[in-house]
């Protein structure tokens, strides 16, 4: 959403006429994504604490496309807590949520240490993709589909499983039904 310029900021909103322009916590500017992910104050805290590696001279400077670009990119190990990429990429999705709520919810208050709280996701993110990959392995089967035309007179109505189950019974009976009558 940051690459095709999807999140709502108020540089958006305001083309749209439905607010002003600048950031809401700085006043030092207006509030571009980039401004909202890495260049208010706010965001600056997060990004102090990752001291981003390799590139430091440039975390700062380029434009959003190539911000992107060097941190999507970075696999790089973080002081052994996960790639560079998920920090950033978890990072981003925090600042933008603490933005969204700190607008919208009166109580929410950010958390007090946000780059352990950053660093938690990326913990959470590396154990459910591997526990994922542990699954998907132990689950892998190699099934062979086609599509076969039905008999003479009869119609063949394919479907992709989802269902819901009131429905199900319904289908089921027809079936049953169908067969019943040959
Ligand atoms: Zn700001």
């Amino acid at each position: 959403m940051m690459l095709h310029g999807r999140l709502l900021t108020n540089v958006m909103k305001n083309k749209m006429k439905l607010s002003h322009a600048m950031c809401n916590y700085c006043g030092n500017g207006e509030e571009t994504i980039l401004h909202a992910m890495r260049d208010c104050p706010k965001a600056k805290v997060l990004w102090r604490c990752f001291k981003p590696m390799n590139h430091s001279a440039q975390f700062y400077t380029v434009d959003i496309f190539q911000w992107i670009n060097i941190n999507l990119y970075n696999t790089i190990q973080w002081q052994g807590k996960g790639s560079w990429c998920d920090v950033w990429a978890l990072s981003c999705h925090c600042l933008w949520s603490w933005r969204n709520k700190e607008m919208f919810e009166d109580e929410f208050v950010r958390p007090v240490y946000p780059a352990q709280h950053v660093l938690q996701m990326v913990e959470d993110y590396k154990g459910a993709t591997t526990t994922n990959d542990i699954v998907t392995l132990k689950n892998q089967q190699i099934s062979l589909i086609g599509w076969r035309p039905p008999k003479d007179m009869f119609v063949r109505l394919n479907t992709d499983g989802a269902y819901k189950e009131q429905v199900v019974v319904a289908v089921e009976d027809c079936y049953g039904e169908a067969k019943e009558n040959g």
